[in-house]
């Protein structure tokens, strides 16, 4: 079976994937029939479709890929880690393979906006990446799409952002796909970010057609990660006091950003905002009018933050920051009594804690002694598979999604999605990397956490190597009460 997404983009010819947001609000009926529109135009390679989009319920978007698949158009489709434990992301991967849908958007996902619950997030998107590659080296021909947003602008959201692209990147991401944004120099800059490291990774940027509704939505930054400028605002506003309610200017201004798109060097355009096919085609005609005047368009496409950070933008040189005292004191500690080697030191304290570990009081006690200590310093959760030592001592637990490679594409000015009057934890990890010169270190893969050492002690875990970490890999089996260690 042909995949025109793939062979489009191993092509290099400019192609178009259109989002089909299979939720509650819009009829299952409604969205096959743009799917049959869709089909029909030549430049439209995939209909994207998507999965608990705004963190809310929606239709199956298996049986809407598949009924899409059979109008003539090829399903890219959403796989997200919300409310899915590996298992049950294991299990839609099969089904993916069953019903030969080859093309998969792994995303994160929005934290749900109802239940009484917390939801479940047991992988987060870079370790998604990596068991749908697992898969794909066992000879399922999968295609993996990606989320990145350039649209971030303070530096620690920004470039962490890059920084997850590159992980997933490493992880077999094949296309990433930007957020959406109205933002030509953050288009290009991350264009620039992956030249500048050799990725050829294909990009699609998002184009997303801008009606007054949305507008004033996104003005206030719902949904997460989604921003829509004062000015750019302002513009929408005006547009929609035309006798066609803004129509002609909101596709303009989609065909004006394929274009700067296309100049840019972008792969394609991923188009939001309209199911109706008419609107699809009549963007990429006037998309190809508009090609030979790209630079002047992209120019004028600039409703970005006042003030906002841009990797390229040089600035005063300022202080490296002071890091904090406790990840200063603890990686003194780490140097001066080395364990992560093998040292005498550590083959100690493996055989105390092999002791302890037979001993049902001791470990209970020293269960009880590690939470008192990494409970108020860290927020520590007891996973029972600590990865401080690795994220800048900032505990991943306290991330509402349990993220573990990097921030989600949620953040508002350094805010959380979930909790917006707090930080991200990620801002914390990012400062205290670059304060020790220690970016790079935030590109190393960390694998999910072993759900079962969850209330066990991660330095009995540690020391008697069965936690997961970013330096090994386990092979994990549900038959084994233990799983398996392994070298990489
Ligand atoms: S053991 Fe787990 S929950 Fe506790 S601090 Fe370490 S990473 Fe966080």
């Amino acid at each position: 079976m042909t995949n025109p997404l793939r062979e489009a983009l191993a092509t290099g010819r400019f192609c178009y994937v259109v989002e089909l947001v299979a939720s509650a609000l819009t009829r299952e009926a409604r969205l096959l029939e743009t799917a049959s529109g869709l089909a029909r135009i030549p430049a439209v390679v995939a209909g994207s479709v998507t999965s608990y989009a705004g963190g809310a319920m929606g239709h199956d978007p298996l049986r809407v890929a598949a009924a899409a698949r059979a109008r003539g158009l090829t399903p890219n489709i959403h796989l997200t880690c919300v409310s899915q434990d590996r298992g049950g992301l294991s299990k839609s991967l099969d089904d993916l393979q069953a019903l030969s849908l080859e093309n998969v958007f792994a995303l994160t996902g929005d934290y749900p906006g109802a239940g009484d619950q917390p939801p479940v997030f047991d992988l987060d998107s870079v370790q998604l990446v990596r068991l749908i590659d697992e898969r794909r080296r066992g000879g399922v021909a999968f295609h993996v799409a990606v989320a990145v947003s350039p649209f971030k602008y303070t530096e620690a959201d920004c470039v962490y952002q890059y920084v997850k692209l590159e992980k997933k990147i490493a992880a077999g991401a094949d296309v990433a796909v930007t957020q959406v944004g109205w933002d030509t120099l953050k288009f290009e800059e991350l264009k620039r970010y992956l030249d500048a490291r050799g990725l050829r990774t294909p990009l699609l940027g998002n184009v997303y057609v801008l009606g007054p509704k949305t507008a004033e939505r996104m003005a206030t930054g719902r949904p997460p990660g989604c921003w829509v400028s004062p000015e750019l605002l302002a513009a929408v506003r005006a547009e929609s006091q035309a006798k066609d309610g803004g129509r002609r200017a909101r596709l303009e201004r989609a065909a004006r950003t394929v274009a700067a798109l296309r100049g840019l060097g972008y792969a394609g355009a991923y188009i939001g905002g309209t199911h109706d096919a008419a609107h699809i085609a009549w963007i990429i005609r006037r998309a190809e009018e508009l090609a030979p005047d790209w630079e002047g368009l992209a120019a004028e496409l600039r409703y970005g933050a006042a003030g906002g950070f841009y990797l390229a933008t040089p600035r005063k040189p300022t202080a490296r920051p002071r890091r904090d005292v406790l990840p200063r004191l603890l990686d003194r500690l780490g140097r001066a009594f080395p364990v992560s080697r093998d040292s005498p030191l550590r083959r100690a304290l493996a055989r105390v804690c092999a002791w302890i570990d037979r001993c049902r009081p001791a470990r209970a006690l020293l269960e009880r002694v590690e939470l008192a200590v990494k409970k108020p310093l860290f927020g520590c959760q007891a996973c029972g598979n600590c990865v401080l030592g690795h994220l800048e001592y900032v505990c991943p637990q306290t991330c509402p999604k349990q993220l573990r490679n990097g921030p989600c594409g949620g953040t508002d000015q350094g805010r959380c999605e979930v909790v917006p009057d707090k930080p991200c934890i990620w801002v914390a990890v990012y400062d205290r990397a670059k304060a020790s010169g220690g970016l790079e270190e935030l590109k190393i893969y960390v694998p999910a956490p072993d759900r079962r050492l969850r209330e066990t002690s991660s330095w009995i875990n540690y020391f008697l190597d069965r936690d997961t970490r970013p330096d090994r890999l386990l092979v994990l089996s549900s038959a084994e009460s233990r799983p398996r260690r392994t070298s990489r």
